[in-house]
């Protein structure tokens, strides 16, 4: 028999780097479909924006050449909104291709530029219809609030995204508890809710053409699918399924403490070291708000996380029961 043996002070030999050079080219892959799939419905909207006669529409310089601008910040807003909500839904398409923390970039990117465009849609169609009807924007917005169907829910939806975006600056998210902030987040996605029914309503866009209904429905569908089936679906059938359920708490020093949960089959959640879950522990109250740890130690027959009490969260899972059931969402990050 052979012993394999290392002198004191060799150096360890590395593992194989082709693992790791297959899983960056995996990443890449991911990465470079979902930036594909954003840019191809983003140009795609353009180009039935050309279709419906777009360009010819701008080339008269005069008020329709404004509201057809008007026309295409707003089709190119509602693609990004709908996309703002996909980032967030857990789609494992932008999962594996931007990580979390690339979705946290990406998402403040689109945010920015759906928020600044829906701006510019609303502000270039008072400029355009006001212009034909030689009225005075203000006045002309106005009639499209009171007026113009599907128009009160937009306003109330882009107040909500606007209250989103506010509270998202830094120096106001700051001061804000983190679960406000959330709650605030959450309702300007019901802001997106309302905002974009609009179109049907009003949007000569999104009636033009059958490919163009087609297109918004899909979208609008998948967007409402993926939040119900990742967010919601999926990790409740997953948790329910693997039984999971916690199995151990252990104070880690003052101010922290380790939690082991078991379940059912856990390698099937393909989870590795370094991921995180999102938790919801079913102990009461408060269940609902997830907070996520990583795993702290490798996962084999139970999923360790240790987190450190900072706030009421954290200091909710001291008192935490063996048996208490589990709900997590992921694994996630790389
Ligand atoms: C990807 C990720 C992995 C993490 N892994 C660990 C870990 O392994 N161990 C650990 O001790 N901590 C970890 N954290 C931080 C941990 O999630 C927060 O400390 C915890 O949620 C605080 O909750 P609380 O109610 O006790 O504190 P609060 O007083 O409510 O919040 C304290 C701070 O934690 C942050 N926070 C609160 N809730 C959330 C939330 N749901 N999502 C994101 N941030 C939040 C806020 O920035 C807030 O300022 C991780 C955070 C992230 C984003």
């Amino acid at each position: 028999m052979t012993t394999l043996t290392t002198r004191p002070g060799a150096a360890v030999p590395s593992p194989s780097p082709t693992p790791r050079r297959a899983t960056h080219r995996r990443a890449k892959a991911w990465r470079a479909a979902a930036i594909t799939v954003i840019w191809a419905t983003s140009l795609f909207v353009v180009a039935l924006w050309v279709a419906g006669g777009g360009v010819v529409a701008v080339l008269g310089l005069n008020a329709e050449t404004v509201t057809t601008f008007g026309r295409l910040t707003g089709l190119v807003a509602a693609n990004l909104l709908l996309f703002q909500v996909l980032l967030m839904a857990r789609v494992p398409l932008f999962e594996r291709g931007f990580g979390r923390d690339g979705i946290t970039r990406l998402h403040r990117f689109v945010g920015f530029w759906s928020f600044w465009l829906m701006g510019a849609h609303i502000a270039l169609l008072a400029v355009g219809y006001a212009m034909a009807a030689g009225i005075n924007p203000l006045a002309q917005l106005w009639s499209f609030i009171w007026e113009y169907p599907g128009m009160l829910l937009a306003t109330a939806g882009t107040l909500l995204i606007l209250l989103g975006v506010v509270t998202s600056i830094r120096r106001a998210r700051r001061r804000l508890r983190y679960e406000s902030w959330h709650l605030l987040h959450l309702y300007a996605y019901l802001g997106v809710g309302l905002a974009l029914p609009h179109q049907l309503w009003t949007g000569a866009d999104f009636l033009s053409s059958p490919i163009a209904t087609a297109y918004w429905w899909s979208i609008w569908a998948l967007a409402a699918g993926s939040v119900l089936l990742f967010r919601i679906g999926m990790p409740v059938l997953r948790s329910s399924r693997q039984a999971l359920r916690v199995a151990g708490v252990e104070p880690d020093g003052a101010r922290a403490i380790t939690i082991r949960v078991a379940g059912r089959n856990l390698p099937s959640l393909g989870a590795k070291a370094g991921q995180f879950f999102v938790w919801r522990f079913l102990d009461g109250p408060g269940w609902t708000r997830g907070h996520p740890f990583s795993l702290s130690a490798a996962p084999g027959r139970e999923l360790t996380l240790t987190a450190r009490v900072v706030g009421d969260g954290t200091r909710g899972l001291t008192a935490l029961v063996p048996g208490t059931r589990v709900i997590v969402e992921g694994p996630t990050g790389r």
